[in-house]
Protein backbone atom coordinates (compact mmCIF):
# COMPACT_ATOMS: atom_id res chain seq x y z
CA UNK A 1 0.00 0.00 0.00
CA UNK A 2 1.08 3.76 -0.67
CA UNK A 3 1.95 5.75 2.19
CA UNK A 4 -0.38 8.52 2.09
CA UNK A 5 1.16 11.69 3.29
CA UNK A 6 -0.71 13.70 6.54
CA UNK A 7 -2.81 16.24 5.99
CA UNK A 8 0.17 18.78 7.50
CA UNK A 9 2.39 17.42 4.97
CA UNK A 10 0.12 17.95 2.07
CA UNK A 11 -0.74 21.78 3.49
CA UNK A 12 2.84 22.26 4.00
CA UNK A 13 3.46 21.45 -0.21
CA UNK A 14 0.60 24.46 -1.17
CA UNK A 15 1.38 26.90 -3.56
CA UNK A 16 -0.61 29.39 -2.23
CA UNK A 17 -1.40 32.73 -4.09
CA UNK A 18 -1.09 35.99 -1.86
CA UNK A 19 -4.28 36.92 -0.61
CA UNK A 20 -4.85 40.40 -1.68
CA UNK A 21 -3.94 39.01 -5.35
CA UNK A 22 -6.70 36.29 -4.52
CA UNK A 23 -9.53 39.01 -3.72
CA UNK A 24 -8.68 41.27 -6.28
CA UNK A 25 -9.12 37.96 -8.65
CA UNK A 26 -12.36 37.86 -7.01
CA UNK A 27 -13.36 41.26 -7.32
CA UNK A 28 -12.43 42.33 -3.49
CA UNK A 29 -11.22 45.77 -3.66
CA UNK A 30 -8.15 46.98 -2.24
CA UNK A 31 -9.89 49.10 0.78
CA UNK A 32 -11.88 46.60 1.98
CA UNK A 33 -9.65 44.25 2.36
CA UNK A 34 -7.48 44.21 5.99
CA UNK A 35 -4.61 42.23 5.60
CA UNK A 36 -3.58 39.46 8.69
CA UNK A 37 -0.12 38.60 7.13
CA UNK A 38 0.57 37.64 3.74
CA UNK A 39 -2.17 34.45 3.51
CA UNK A 40 -4.89 35.84 5.83
CA UNK A 41 -7.30 38.59 5.70
CA UNK A 42 -10.77 39.78 7.14
CA UNK A 43 -12.91 41.30 4.65
CA UNK A 44 -14.76 45.00 5.78
CA UNK A 45 -18.95 44.72 5.89
CA UNK A 46 -18.47 47.76 3.67
CA UNK A 47 -18.18 44.75 0.80
CA UNK A 48 -21.65 43.94 1.38
CA UNK A 49 -23.40 47.06 1.04
CA UNK A 50 -20.89 48.12 -2.50
CA UNK A 51 -22.48 44.45 -3.99
CA UNK A 52 -26.26 44.98 -2.88
CA UNK A 53 -27.71 45.06 -6.00
CA UNK A 54 -25.03 42.10 -7.22
CA UNK A 55 -27.31 38.71 -7.88
CA UNK A 56 -26.62 36.22 -5.30
CA UNK A 57 -24.92 32.84 -6.34
CA UNK A 58 -26.32 29.57 -5.93
CA UNK A 59 -26.29 28.49 -2.10
CA UNK A 60 -25.59 24.57 -1.77
CA UNK A 61 -25.34 22.99 1.91
CA UNK A 62 -23.07 19.80 2.13
CA UNK A 63 -24.32 17.31 4.93
CA UNK A 64 -24.14 13.69 6.36
CA UNK A 65 -25.98 10.81 7.05
CA UNK A 66 -25.68 10.06 10.92
CA UNK A 67 -21.88 9.81 11.68
CA UNK A 68 -19.19 7.92 12.96
CA UNK A 69 -16.50 9.74 15.82
CA UNK A 70 -14.04 10.28 13.05
CA UNK A 71 -16.66 12.34 10.87
CA UNK A 72 -17.89 11.68 7.17
CA UNK A 73 -15.81 14.30 5.61
CA UNK A 74 -18.53 16.97 5.41
CA UNK A 75 -15.41 19.38 5.58
CA UNK A 76 -13.09 17.49 3.27
CA UNK A 77 -16.12 17.40 0.74
CA UNK A 78 -17.00 21.03 0.76
CA UNK A 79 -13.41 22.10 -0.06
CA UNK A 80 -12.82 19.51 -2.91
CA UNK A 81 -16.65 20.58 -4.12
CA UNK A 82 -15.72 24.38 -4.59
CA UNK A 83 -12.66 23.00 -6.05
CA UNK A 84 -13.92 20.79 -8.00
CA UNK A 85 -16.33 23.55 -9.81
CA UNK A 86 -13.63 25.72 -10.55
CA UNK A 87 -11.94 23.01 -12.17
CA UNK A 88 -15.09 22.76 -14.19
CA UNK A 89 -15.53 26.24 -15.14
CA UNK A 90 -17.85 27.43 -12.71
CA UNK A 91 -17.19 30.69 -10.04
CA UNK A 92 -17.40 28.54 -6.54
CA UNK A 93 -16.65 30.24 -3.41
CA UNK A 94 -16.59 28.01 0.03
CA UNK A 95 -17.33 29.05 3.45
CA UNK A 96 -16.38 26.81 6.83
CA UNK A 97 -16.36 27.34 10.30
CA UNK A 98 -13.46 28.20 12.18
CA UNK A 99 -11.64 25.51 14.33
CA UNK A 100 -11.72 25.54 18.00
CA UNK A 101 -7.95 24.84 19.77
CA UNK A 102 -9.41 22.39 22.09
CA UNK A 103 -10.15 19.75 20.03
CA UNK A 104 -6.64 20.31 18.14
CA UNK A 105 -4.99 19.41 21.34
CA UNK A 106 -7.48 16.45 22.36
CA UNK A 107 -8.68 13.72 19.64
CA UNK A 108 -10.24 14.98 16.39
CA UNK A 109 -7.45 17.29 15.44
CA UNK A 110 -8.01 20.13 13.04
CA UNK A 111 -10.98 21.00 10.64
CA UNK A 112 -9.59 22.43 7.38
CA UNK A 113 -10.81 19.68 5.46
CA UNK A 114 -8.09 16.38 4.79
CA UNK A 115 -5.97 15.12 2.04
CA UNK A 116 -5.90 17.09 -1.04
CA UNK A 117 -9.45 18.91 -0.28
CA UNK A 118 -7.89 21.59 2.77
CA UNK A 119 -7.97 25.21 3.36
CA UNK A 120 -4.25 26.63 4.26
CA UNK A 121 -2.51 27.91 5.58
CA UNK A 122 -3.85 25.34 8.17
CA UNK A 123 -1.71 25.54 10.77
CA UNK A 124 -2.79 29.05 11.39
CA UNK A 125 -6.11 28.53 10.63
CA UNK A 126 -6.31 25.97 13.62
CA UNK A 127 -4.27 27.65 15.72
CA UNK A 128 -4.82 31.36 16.71
CA UNK A 129 -5.66 32.81 12.95
CA UNK A 130 -7.15 36.35 13.31
CA UNK A 131 -8.44 36.32 17.18
CA UNK A 132 -11.66 35.69 16.82
CA UNK A 133 -11.68 33.38 19.59
CA UNK A 134 -10.33 35.52 21.60
CA UNK A 135 -12.54 38.32 21.01
CA UNK A 136 -15.00 36.09 21.92
CA UNK A 137 -13.66 34.86 24.71
CA UNK A 138 -12.78 38.68 25.83
CA UNK A 139 -16.63 39.77 25.10
CA UNK A 140 -18.22 36.82 27.26
CA UNK A 141 -15.78 37.26 30.43
CA UNK A 142 -16.60 40.76 30.29
CA UNK A 143 -19.66 39.58 30.87
CA UNK A 144 -19.00 37.60 33.77
CA UNK A 145 -17.24 40.29 35.23
CA UNK A 146 -19.79 42.35 34.80
CA UNK A 147 -21.95 39.92 36.72
CA UNK A 148 -19.76 39.32 40.12
CA UNK A 149 -19.04 42.86 39.66
CA UNK A 150 -22.69 44.11 40.15
CA UNK A 151 -23.59 41.66 42.84
CA UNK A 152 -19.80 42.75 44.68
CA UNK A 153 -21.54 46.34 44.52
CA UNK A 154 -24.93 45.78 46.17
CA UNK A 155 -26.93 43.72 43.85
CA UNK A 156 -29.65 46.53 42.46
CA UNK A 157 -30.81 44.07 39.57
CA UNK A 158 -31.53 41.65 42.79
CA UNK A 159 -29.86 38.38 40.79
CA UNK A 160 -30.18 35.31 42.80
CA UNK A 161 -26.65 34.42 42.35
CA UNK A 162 -28.22 30.52 42.54
CA UNK A 163 -29.98 31.12 38.78
CA UNK A 164 -26.85 32.50 37.53
CA UNK A 165 -26.83 30.87 33.92
CA UNK A 166 -23.97 32.77 32.10
CA UNK A 167 -20.84 31.11 32.37
CA UNK A 168 -16.87 31.58 31.92
CA UNK A 169 -14.99 30.16 28.92
CA UNK A 170 -11.74 29.57 27.95
CA UNK A 171 -10.65 28.00 24.26
CA UNK A 172 -9.18 24.90 26.03
CA UNK A 173 -10.05 21.27 26.62
CA UNK A 174 -10.30 21.19 30.43
CA UNK A 175 -12.48 19.15 32.50
CA UNK A 176 -10.70 20.70 35.93
CA UNK A 177 -12.41 24.20 35.22
CA UNK A 178 -16.33 22.44 34.50
CA UNK A 179 -17.54 23.56 37.98
CA UNK A 180 -15.59 26.11 39.82
CA UNK A 181 -16.03 28.01 42.71
CA UNK A 182 -15.49 32.14 42.42
CA UNK A 183 -14.91 34.68 44.64
CA UNK A 184 -13.04 33.30 47.16
CA UNK A 185 -10.55 35.25 49.50
CA UNK A 186 -13.07 36.99 51.39
CA UNK A 187 -14.69 40.31 51.24
CA UNK A 188 -12.59 42.17 48.73
CA UNK A 189 -13.17 39.77 46.74
CA UNK A 190 -17.14 39.57 45.91
CA UNK A 191 -19.22 37.18 47.10
CA UNK A 192 -18.73 33.24 46.54
CA UNK A 193 -20.61 31.20 43.94
CA UNK A 194 -20.75 28.28 42.11
CA UNK A 195 -19.53 28.64 38.56
CA UNK A 196 -18.61 27.50 35.57
CA UNK A 197 -16.40 27.12 32.33
CA UNK A 198 -17.45 26.89 28.80
CA UNK A 199 -14.97 25.94 25.85
CA UNK A 200 -15.48 29.39 23.92
CA UNK A 201 -17.28 27.45 20.94
CA UNK A 202 -20.23 27.10 23.53
CA UNK A 203 -20.73 30.55 24.21
CA UNK A 204 -23.72 32.16 22.98
CA UNK A 205 -21.51 35.38 21.72
CA UNK A 206 -20.23 32.45 19.01
CA UNK A 207 -24.13 31.77 17.71
CA UNK A 208 -24.71 35.51 18.02
CA UNK A 209 -21.47 36.20 15.61
CA UNK A 210 -23.05 33.82 13.37
CA UNK A 211 -26.57 34.78 12.96
CA UNK A 212 -26.04 38.80 13.42
CA UNK A 213 -26.36 40.24 10.12
CA UNK A 214 -24.86 43.37 11.07
CA UNK A 215 -22.74 45.30 14.01
CA UNK A 216 -25.77 46.81 15.36
CA UNK A 217 -28.17 43.55 15.46
CA UNK A 218 -24.96 42.11 17.21
CA UNK A 219 -25.15 44.71 19.68
CA UNK A 220 -28.95 43.69 20.05
CA UNK A 221 -28.61 40.13 20.13
CA UNK A 222 -26.09 40.52 22.77
CA UNK A 223 -28.58 43.07 25.16
CA UNK A 224 -31.08 40.58 24.74
CA UNK A 225 -28.99 37.54 26.36
CA UNK A 226 -30.20 35.99 29.86
CA UNK A 227 -27.29 35.68 31.99
CA UNK A 228 -29.54 35.13 35.27
CA UNK A 229 -32.61 35.25 36.97
CA UNK A 230 -33.99 37.17 40.03
CA UNK A 231 -35.41 36.16 42.98
CA UNK A 232 -38.85 37.11 41.30
CA UNK A 233 -37.91 34.87 38.63
CA UNK A 234 -37.25 38.04 36.06
CA UNK A 235 -34.61 37.27 33.83
CA UNK A 236 -31.72 39.50 33.80
CA UNK A 237 -29.85 40.64 30.64
CA UNK A 238 -26.59 41.66 29.65
CA UNK A 239 -28.30 45.22 28.47
CA UNK A 240 -29.48 44.79 32.22
CA UNK A 241 -25.97 44.97 33.38
CA UNK A 242 -25.22 47.68 30.64
CA UNK A 243 -22.18 46.00 29.20
CA UNK A 244 -23.50 44.63 25.37
CA UNK A 245 -21.82 48.28 23.84
CA UNK A 246 -18.79 46.86 25.35
CA UNK A 247 -19.21 43.52 23.69
CA UNK A 248 -19.61 44.77 20.31
CA UNK A 249 -16.84 46.90 20.33
CA UNK A 250 -14.62 43.91 21.35
CA UNK A 251 -16.42 41.85 18.51
CA UNK A 252 -15.84 44.68 16.03
CA UNK A 253 -13.03 42.84 14.22
CA UNK A 254 -14.13 39.32 15.00
CA UNK A 255 -17.51 40.45 13.03
CA UNK A 256 -16.04 40.49 9.36
CA UNK A 257 -15.34 37.28 7.35
CA UNK A 258 -11.77 35.86 7.26
CA UNK A 259 -10.64 35.28 3.70
CA UNK A 260 -7.91 32.24 2.99
CA UNK A 261 -7.64 30.03 0.07
CA UNK A 262 -7.89 26.05 -0.50
CA UNK A 263 -5.22 23.99 -1.62
CA UNK A 264 -5.89 24.78 -5.48
CA UNK A 265 -6.97 28.64 -4.60
CA UNK A 266 -10.49 28.37 -4.34
CA UNK A 267 -11.40 31.52 -1.98
CA UNK A 268 -12.81 30.44 1.23
CA UNK A 269 -14.44 32.10 3.57
CA UNK A 270 -13.34 30.66 7.25
CA UNK A 271 -15.77 32.50 9.60
CA UNK A 272 -17.71 31.53 13.51
CA UNK A 273 -17.59 27.90 14.45
CA UNK A 274 -21.00 27.51 17.06
CA UNK A 275 -21.61 24.41 18.51
CA UNK A 276 -23.93 21.89 16.76
CA UNK A 277 -25.54 20.69 20.39
CA UNK A 278 -26.36 23.30 22.27
CA UNK A 279 -25.79 26.07 19.07
CA UNK A 280 -26.80 25.52 15.44
CA UNK A 281 -23.50 24.97 14.50
CA UNK A 282 -23.29 26.64 10.95
CA UNK A 283 -20.37 29.30 9.76
CA UNK A 284 -21.85 32.98 9.73
CA UNK A 285 -24.54 34.63 8.12
CA UNK A 286 -22.40 37.26 6.83
CA UNK A 287 -19.56 34.92 5.39
CA UNK A 288 -22.49 33.14 3.85
CA UNK A 289 -23.66 36.29 2.52
CA UNK A 290 -20.44 37.74 1.60
CA UNK A 291 -19.72 34.20 -0.67
CA UNK A 292 -22.80 34.42 -2.23
CA UNK A 293 -22.22 37.96 -3.54
CA UNK A 294 -18.50 36.81 -4.68
CA UNK A 295 -19.40 33.64 -6.48
CA UNK A 296 -21.71 32.10 -9.11
CA UNK A 297 -21.75 29.45 -6.28
CA UNK A 298 -21.18 29.29 -2.39
CA UNK A 299 -20.54 25.94 -0.63
CA UNK A 300 -20.84 25.84 2.90
CA UNK A 301 -21.89 22.84 5.27
CA UNK A 302 -23.06 22.14 8.66
CA UNK A 303 -22.21 20.39 11.98
CA UNK A 304 -22.95 16.54 12.92
CA UNK A 305 -25.52 14.71 10.42
CA UNK A 306 -28.42 15.86 8.58
CA UNK A 307 -31.08 15.19 11.05
CA UNK A 308 -28.98 17.89 13.70
CA UNK A 309 -26.88 20.22 11.32
CA UNK A 310 -29.05 20.27 7.84
CA UNK A 311 -32.41 20.81 10.24
CA UNK A 312 -30.79 23.75 12.13
CA UNK A 313 -29.27 25.34 9.01
CA UNK A 314 -32.63 25.51 7.44
CA UNK A 315 -34.80 26.20 9.94
CA UNK A 316 -32.70 28.83 12.01
CA UNK A 317 -29.59 29.90 9.51
CA UNK A 318 -31.49 30.40 6.40
CA UNK A 319 -34.55 31.89 7.89
CA UNK A 320 -32.82 34.60 10.06
CA UNK A 321 -30.09 34.83 7.27
CA UNK A 322 -32.91 35.42 4.58
CA UNK A 323 -31.10 32.76 2.78
CA UNK A 324 -32.57 30.14 0.47
CA UNK A 325 -30.70 27.01 -0.77
CA UNK A 326 -30.18 26.00 -4.50
CA UNK A 327 -29.29 22.04 -3.08
CA UNK A 328 -27.98 19.92 -0.72
CA UNK A 329 -25.11 17.32 -1.01
CA UNK A 330 -25.55 14.40 1.61
CA UNK A 331 -21.83 13.23 1.93
CA UNK A 332 -22.13 9.61 2.75
CA UNK A 333 -19.30 6.81 3.34
CA UNK A 334 -19.33 3.11 3.10
CA UNK A 335 -17.52 2.76 6.37
CA UNK A 336 -20.67 4.75 8.17
CA UNK A 337 -23.19 3.13 6.07
CA UNK A 338 -22.17 -0.47 7.03
CA UNK A 339 -21.84 0.64 10.87
CA UNK A 340 -25.58 1.53 10.32
CA UNK A 341 -26.51 -2.13 8.98
CA UNK A 342 -24.50 -3.55 12.41
CA UNK A 343 -21.15 -3.95 11.66
CA UNK A 344 -18.82 -3.40 14.63
CA UNK A 345 -16.19 -0.19 14.48
CA UNK A 346 -13.52 -2.79 14.08
CA UNK A 347 -14.36 -4.60 11.21
CA UNK A 348 -15.19 -1.56 9.11
CA UNK A 349 -12.61 -2.22 7.18
CA UNK A 350 -13.06 -5.29 5.10
CA UNK A 351 -16.13 -5.84 2.45
CA UNK A 352 -19.53 -6.57 3.73
CA UNK A 353 -22.50 -6.16 1.10
CA UNK A 354 -25.04 -7.50 3.16
CA UNK A 355 -24.53 -4.39 5.93
CA UNK A 356 -24.18 -1.77 3.57
CA UNK A 357 -27.43 -2.77 2.09
CA UNK A 358 -29.20 -3.09 5.27
CA UNK A 359 -27.36 0.40 6.33
CA UNK A 360 -28.37 2.65 3.18
CA UNK A 361 -31.47 2.97 5.48
CA UNK A 362 -30.00 5.72 7.02
CA UNK A 363 -29.11 7.71 3.80
CA UNK A 364 -32.42 7.57 2.21
CA UNK A 365 -33.81 8.59 5.54
CA UNK A 366 -31.35 11.68 4.94
CA UNK A 367 -32.41 11.95 1.73
CA UNK A 368 -36.27 11.93 2.45
CA UNK A 369 -35.78 14.36 5.55
CA UNK A 370 -33.81 17.40 2.94
CA UNK A 371 -37.00 16.59 0.59
CA UNK A 372 -39.22 17.56 2.63
CA UNK A 373 -37.75 21.49 3.16
CA UNK A 374 -38.57 21.54 -0.91
CA UNK A 375 -34.74 21.25 -1.51
CA UNK A 376 -33.22 19.56 -4.62
CA UNK A 377 -30.57 17.14 -3.04
CA UNK A 378 -27.81 14.55 -4.08
CA UNK A 379 -25.63 11.95 -2.08
CA UNK A 380 -21.86 12.11 -2.68
CA UNK A 381 -19.65 8.95 -1.90
CA UNK A 382 -16.40 9.72 -0.12
CA UNK A 383 -14.11 7.23 -0.91
CA UNK A 384 -11.98 5.53 1.22
CA UNK A 385 -9.47 3.40 0.28
CA UNK A 386 -11.02 0.83 1.85
CA UNK A 387 -13.92 0.70 -0.03
CA UNK A 388 -14.56 -2.29 -2.38
CA UNK A 389 -15.61 -2.12 -6.09
CA UNK A 390 -18.29 -4.11 -5.40
CA UNK A 391 -19.60 -1.60 -2.53
CA UNK A 392 -19.25 1.17 -4.83
CA UNK A 393 -21.04 -0.08 -7.15
CA UNK A 394 -23.59 -1.29 -4.78
CA UNK A 395 -24.17 2.39 -3.39
CA UNK A 396 -24.43 4.06 -6.29
CA UNK A 397 -27.52 1.24 -7.62
CA UNK A 398 -29.15 1.55 -4.55
CA UNK A 399 -28.75 5.49 -4.62
CA UNK A 400 -30.03 5.63 -8.50
CA UNK A 401 -33.05 2.85 -7.17
CA UNK A 402 -34.14 5.41 -4.57
CA UNK A 403 -34.44 7.72 -7.12
CA UNK A 404 -31.50 10.25 -6.09
CA UNK A 405 -28.58 11.92 -8.00
CA UNK A 406 -25.52 10.29 -7.02
CA UNK A 407 -21.79 10.93 -7.96
CA UNK A 408 -18.41 9.29 -6.12
CA UNK A 409 -16.40 12.05 -4.26
CA UNK A 410 -12.74 11.25 -4.41
CA UNK A 411 -11.46 14.98 -3.55
CA UNK A 412 -9.84 13.56 -0.18
CA UNK A 413 -6.99 11.62 -2.71
CA UNK A 414 -6.87 13.93 -5.98
CA UNK A 415 -8.32 17.81 -4.64
CA UNK A 416 -10.75 19.08 -7.33
CA UNK A 417 -10.02 17.06 -10.20
CA UNK A 418 -11.36 14.12 -7.53
CA UNK A 419 -14.44 16.28 -7.75
CA UNK A 420 -15.31 16.61 -11.19
CA UNK A 421 -18.33 13.98 -11.75
CA UNK A 422 -19.98 15.44 -8.42
CA UNK A 423 -19.85 19.03 -9.62
CA UNK A 424 -21.15 18.24 -12.78
CA UNK A 425 -23.88 16.42 -11.21
CA UNK A 426 -24.75 19.30 -8.68
CA UNK A 427 -24.76 21.79 -11.49
CA UNK A 428 -27.41 19.66 -13.51
CA UNK A 429 -29.28 19.56 -10.28
CA UNK A 430 -29.76 22.68 -10.03
CA UNK A 431 -30.40 23.33 -13.44
CA UNK A 432 -32.98 20.89 -13.74
CA UNK A 433 -34.68 21.19 -9.99
CA UNK A 434 -36.27 24.35 -8.92
CA UNK A 435 -35.47 24.77 -5.08
CA UNK A 436 -38.77 25.32 -3.41
CA UNK A 437 -37.44 25.61 0.07
CA UNK A 438 -39.25 26.65 3.03
CA UNK A 439 -38.84 25.65 6.71
CA UNK A 440 -40.18 22.41 8.29
CA UNK A 441 -42.36 24.73 11.26
CA UNK A 442 -43.57 27.74 12.23
CA UNK A 443 -41.74 29.73 14.62
CA UNK A 444 -45.36 30.97 15.79
CA UNK A 445 -46.30 27.18 17.15
CA UNK A 446 -45.38 26.20 20.42
CA UNK A 447 -42.47 24.53 22.13
CA UNK A 448 -44.02 21.23 22.29
CA UNK A 449 -45.75 21.64 18.51
CA UNK A 450 -42.25 22.46 16.97
CA UNK A 451 -40.55 19.98 19.20
CA UNK A 452 -43.12 17.06 17.67
CA UNK A 453 -42.78 18.48 14.35
CA UNK A 454 -38.46 17.57 14.43
CA UNK A 455 -39.09 14.48 16.20
CA UNK A 456 -41.69 12.86 14.01
CA UNK A 457 -40.47 14.30 10.36
CA UNK A 458 -36.82 14.01 10.86
CA UNK A 459 -36.32 11.75 13.29
CA UNK A 460 -38.77 9.71 12.45
CA UNK A 461 -39.79 8.83 16.00
CA UNK A 462 -43.57 9.07 17.38
CA UNK A 463 -43.26 12.06 19.29
CA UNK A 464 -41.22 13.99 22.29
CA UNK A 465 -41.66 13.57 25.75
CA UNK A 466 -41.00 16.62 27.84
CA UNK A 467 -39.32 16.21 31.33
CA UNK A 468 -41.26 17.91 34.69
CA UNK A 469 -38.10 20.24 34.65
CA UNK A 470 -38.34 20.82 31.15
CA UNK A 471 -42.36 21.43 31.28
CA UNK A 472 -41.89 24.00 34.02
CA UNK A 473 -39.17 25.61 31.84
CA UNK A 474 -41.46 25.96 28.77
CA UNK A 475 -44.21 27.34 30.85
CA UNK A 476 -41.65 30.12 32.26
CA UNK A 477 -40.71 30.73 28.52
CA UNK A 478 -44.60 31.21 27.68
CA UNK A 479 -44.92 33.31 30.54
CA UNK A 480 -42.31 35.39 29.12
CA UNK A 481 -43.05 35.36 25.74
CA UNK A 482 -39.82 33.91 24.67
CA UNK A 483 -41.13 30.35 22.92
CA UNK A 484 -41.88 31.95 19.40
CA UNK A 485 -38.36 31.05 18.45
CA UNK A 486 -36.84 28.45 16.18
CA UNK A 487 -35.64 25.19 18.23
CA UNK A 488 -32.30 24.36 18.31
CA UNK A 489 -32.17 20.36 19.44
CA UNK A 490 -28.91 19.37 21.51
CA UNK A 491 -29.04 15.77 20.49
CA UNK A 492 -26.83 12.45 20.04
CA UNK A 493 -25.28 12.73 16.57
CA UNK A 494 -24.65 9.07 16.01
CA UNK A 495 -28.56 7.88 15.79
CA UNK A 496 -31.61 9.64 14.45
CA UNK A 497 -32.97 9.14 17.85
CA UNK A 498 -31.15 10.01 21.07
CA UNK A 499 -29.71 6.97 21.73
CA UNK A 500 -26.52 6.68 20.09
CA UNK A 501 -26.87 2.77 19.83
CA UNK A 502 -29.80 2.93 17.69
CA UNK A 503 -27.96 2.93 14.49
CA UNK A 504 -30.00 2.94 10.74
CA UNK A 505 -32.93 4.24 10.59
CA UNK A 506 -34.90 3.24 13.91
CA UNK A 507 -38.91 3.99 14.23
CA UNK A 508 -41.20 3.57 17.18
CA UNK A 509 -38.76 5.57 19.51
CA UNK A 510 -39.91 8.45 21.71
CA UNK A 511 -37.46 11.63 22.02
CA UNK A 512 -36.98 12.98 25.99
CA UNK A 513 -36.32 16.54 26.29
CA UNK A 514 -35.18 16.71 29.66
CA UNK A 515 -34.18 21.04 29.40
CA UNK A 516 -34.95 23.68 28.06
CA UNK A 517 -33.04 26.93 27.78
CA UNK A 518 -33.59 30.14 26.03
CA UNK A 519 -30.33 31.31 23.76
CA UNK A 520 -32.25 34.95 23.29
CA UNK A 521 -29.39 36.98 21.78
CA UNK A 522 -28.71 33.83 19.47
CA UNK A 523 -32.36 33.83 19.10
CA UNK A 524 -33.30 30.24 19.90
CA UNK A 525 -34.72 27.64 22.31
CA UNK A 526 -32.75 24.68 23.47
CA UNK A 527 -34.08 21.51 24.39
CA UNK A 528 -31.31 19.48 25.52
CA UNK A 529 -31.95 15.25 25.27
CA UNK A 530 -28.80 14.39 26.95
CA UNK A 531 -25.90 15.79 28.96
CA UNK A 532 -24.23 17.93 26.99
CA UNK A 533 -20.70 18.38 26.91
CA UNK A 534 -19.46 22.11 26.64
CA UNK A 535 -16.31 21.61 28.11
CA UNK A 536 -14.46 18.50 26.55
CA UNK A 537 -11.71 16.86 28.56
CA UNK A 538 -8.01 15.58 26.68
CA UNK A 539 -7.66 11.79 26.70
CA UNK A 540 -5.44 9.77 28.40
CA UNK A 541 -2.50 10.64 25.68
CA UNK A 542 -3.88 14.10 23.90
CA UNK A 543 -2.95 15.13 20.13
CA UNK A 544 -0.62 17.76 21.87
CA UNK A 545 1.88 15.24 22.93
CA UNK A 546 2.52 14.62 19.31
CA UNK A 547 2.80 18.57 18.31
CA UNK A 548 6.13 20.11 17.95
CA UNK A 549 7.80 22.43 16.43
CA UNK A 550 12.11 22.89 15.08
CA UNK A 551 13.89 25.73 15.24
CA UNK A 552 13.11 26.62 11.62
CA UNK A 553 9.17 27.05 12.74
CA UNK A 554 8.76 23.92 10.98
CA UNK A 555 5.42 22.26 13.01
CA UNK A 556 4.69 18.36 12.88
CA UNK A 557 1.77 16.17 14.28
CA UNK A 558 -0.77 18.79 13.57
CA UNK A 559 -2.56 15.73 12.34
P1 LIG B 1 -16.50 16.23 9.01
O1 LIG B 1 -16.46 17.62 8.46
O2 LIG B 1 -17.67 15.46 8.50
O3 LIG B 1 -16.33 16.15 10.49
P2 LIG B 1 -13.86 16.04 7.89
O4 LIG B 1 -13.99 16.49 6.49
O5 LIG B 1 -13.31 17.00 8.89
O6 LIG B 1 -15.24 15.45 8.41
O7 LIG B 1 -13.01 14.70 7.88
C1 LIG B 1 -12.73 14.00 9.07
C2 LIG B 1 -11.39 13.34 8.96
O8 LIG B 1 -11.43 12.28 8.00
C3 LIG B 1 -10.28 14.26 8.49
O9 LIG B 1 -9.13 13.97 9.24
C4 LIG B 1 -10.08 13.91 7.03
O10 LIG B 1 -8.75 14.11 6.64
C5 LIG B 1 -10.45 12.44 7.00
N1 LIG B 1 -11.02 12.04 5.71
C6 LIG B 1 -12.06 12.61 5.06
N2 LIG B 1 -12.32 11.98 3.90
C7 LIG B 1 -11.44 10.97 3.82
C8 LIG B 1 -11.20 9.92 2.85
N3 LIG B 1 -11.94 9.83 1.75
N4 LIG B 1 -10.19 9.05 3.09
C9 LIG B 1 -9.45 9.15 4.21
N5 LIG B 1 -9.62 10.10 5.16
C10 LIG B 1 -10.60 10.99 4.98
Amino acid sequence: EVKVPSDIEIAQQAKMKPIADLAMEWGIEDEELEMYGKYKAKISLDILNRLKEKEDGKLVLVTAISPTPAGEGKSTTTVGLGQALNKIGKKAVIALREPSLGPVFGVKGGAAGGGYAQVVPMEDINLHFTGDMHAITTANNLLSAAIDNHINHGNQLNIDARQIVWKRVLDMNDRALRDVVVGLGGKANGFVRQDGFMITVASEVMAVLCLSTSLMDMKERFGRMVVAYTYEGKPVTAKDLGVHGAMTMLMKDAIKPNLVQTLENTPALVHGGPFANIAHGCNSILATRLGLKLGEYLITEAGFGADLGAEKFLNIKCRYGGLKPAAVVVVATIRALKMHGGVKKTDLASENLQALDKGFANLAKQVENIRKFGLPVMVAVNKFVSDTEAEIELLIKKCKEYGVDVALNECWGRGGEGGVDMAHTLVNLIEREESSYKPLYDMEASIPEKVNTIVREIYGGNGAVFSPKAQKEIKKLEELGLDKLPICMAKTQYSLSDNPELLGAPSGFDITVKEVRVSAGAGFIVCLTGDIMTMPGLPKVPAANNIDIDENGKITGLF
